[in-house]
């Protein structure tokens, strides 16, 4: 059935073991990041099989999905305070950044007869999670390593993701430092600096993630192969881990413009049109904005200019591919992150494992 969207997890594993060589190179330790495949337990012993051992997600019903795949379960969401007990039965470790949550971590814990790790996550300028005032950060650490069912395992930071405020070495030193200073308050070491995502990819190759970091949570690099700060494809990745097959509805002649009076899309804008002529080959697909993410995806076939979609239908323009279309054929997208984790949260769209 359409839509399909095709995982190749050969290639999938191709691109772990490259990144995970990467950054075995520079002594970094990795944390498999699955949100963007719903906690897709497939995939995450994919990741396992190629060499990862520390598995994450921003959400418990996600980390749920994993239960049988043995590795270290990370919450990289600071947890809800409606979660806690979730959070303590199904991650291993969570990031925090406020006191009273770890204070409720403990109690949690300690009702489940468990320990948990803690990591707490220094705002290093991108303004999501974190601490912002870096000796409110060490009190935290001390408070925390006196409770007895938490353990601090480490800290950890977090950019490009809200003001895509790129890691530099500045940063990185930034964070090497202020796990140093835990270190000399506790007299103990620290097991994880988190020094970021794949964003921080291009800086580590460079030489700019100083000794004291040890970690990255890496979710689009291993899935695409993808490093986040140029936005460059790592040499010798696979690009086509995932595709999205969809079936063509409607095949007809139509003029490039349309008619009548324009109105307002949804989001309020008006929308533009190019003129391409009055005689086009137009195709629509049965996908939508439910299903993928427009500005994400792009067809394998270069011939196909990819219009516009509404919820549920794709508008393509297939005059000048090389391919003759007829109803019924399918259209296959390459997908970035954005339009895989659609069509992954998209229950119309079937999940189908290749390679
Ligand atoms: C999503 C997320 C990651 C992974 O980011 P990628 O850019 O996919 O590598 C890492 N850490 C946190 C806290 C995240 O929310």
């Amino acid at each position: 059935m359409y839509p399909c969207l095709n995982v190749n997890i050969g290639h999938l594993k191709e691109n772990v073991r490259l990144v995970r060589e990467l950054c075995e190179a520079h002594s970094i330790q990795i944390t498999g990041i699955t949100k963007c495949v719903c906690g897709s337990e497939v995939i995450a012993q994919a990741f396992v099989d190629a060499g990862i051992h520390m598995l994450g997600d921003a959400r418990i019903a996600n980390l749920k999905k994993l239960k049988h795949v043995s590795a270290e379960k990370w919450l990289i969401r600071p947890p809800m305070l409606c979660e806690v007990e979730e959070t303590v039965l199904w991650a291993d470790v969570s990031v925090n950044s406020e006191i009273e949550v770890i204070r409720a971590l403990n109690q949690a814990a300690r009702t489940a007869k468990k320990c948990h790790k803690v990591i707490l996550m220094a705002d290093l300028g991108d303004i999501r999670e974190g601490f912002t005032d870096y000796q409110e950060l060490l009190r935290a650490a001390k408070e925390t390593e006196e409770l007895p069912f938490v353990e601090l395992y480490g800290i950890g930071t977090n950019l490009t993701c809200f003001s895509f405020i790129q890691p530099d070495p500045e940063k990185m030193k930034k964070l090497e430092e202020i796990g140093k200073e835990i270190e000399q308050l506790l007299q103990r070491k620290l097991k994880i600096v988190s020094g970021g995502n794949s964003a921080n990819i291009d800086l580590m190759l460079h030489g700019g993630i100083p000794k004291g970091v040890n970690a990255l949570r890496l979710g689009e690099s291993l899935l695409f192969g993808r490093e986040r700060a140029n936005y460059t494809y790592l040499p010798g990745s696979r690009q086509d881990v995932f595709t999205l097959d969809c079936q063509i509805i409607e095949l007809k002649e139509k003029p490039s413009l349309p008619w009548g009076n324009v109105g307002k899309d949804s989001y309020g804008n008006s929308p533009r049109f190019v003129d391409r002529g009055e005689k086009r080959l137009k195709a629509i697909c049965a996908l939508g904005r439910q299903d993928f993410d427009m500005e994400t995806s792009r067809p394998v076939d270069p011939g196909i200019i990819m219009l516009g979609a509404s919820s549920d239908h794709l508008m393509l323009d297939v005059t000048d591919s090389k391919n003759r279309y007829a109803l019924g054929d399918v259209v296959t997208l390459q997908l970035g992150y954005f339009s895989t984790m659609r069509a992954y949260t998209s229950s119309y769209v079937e999940k189908r494992i290749i390679g």
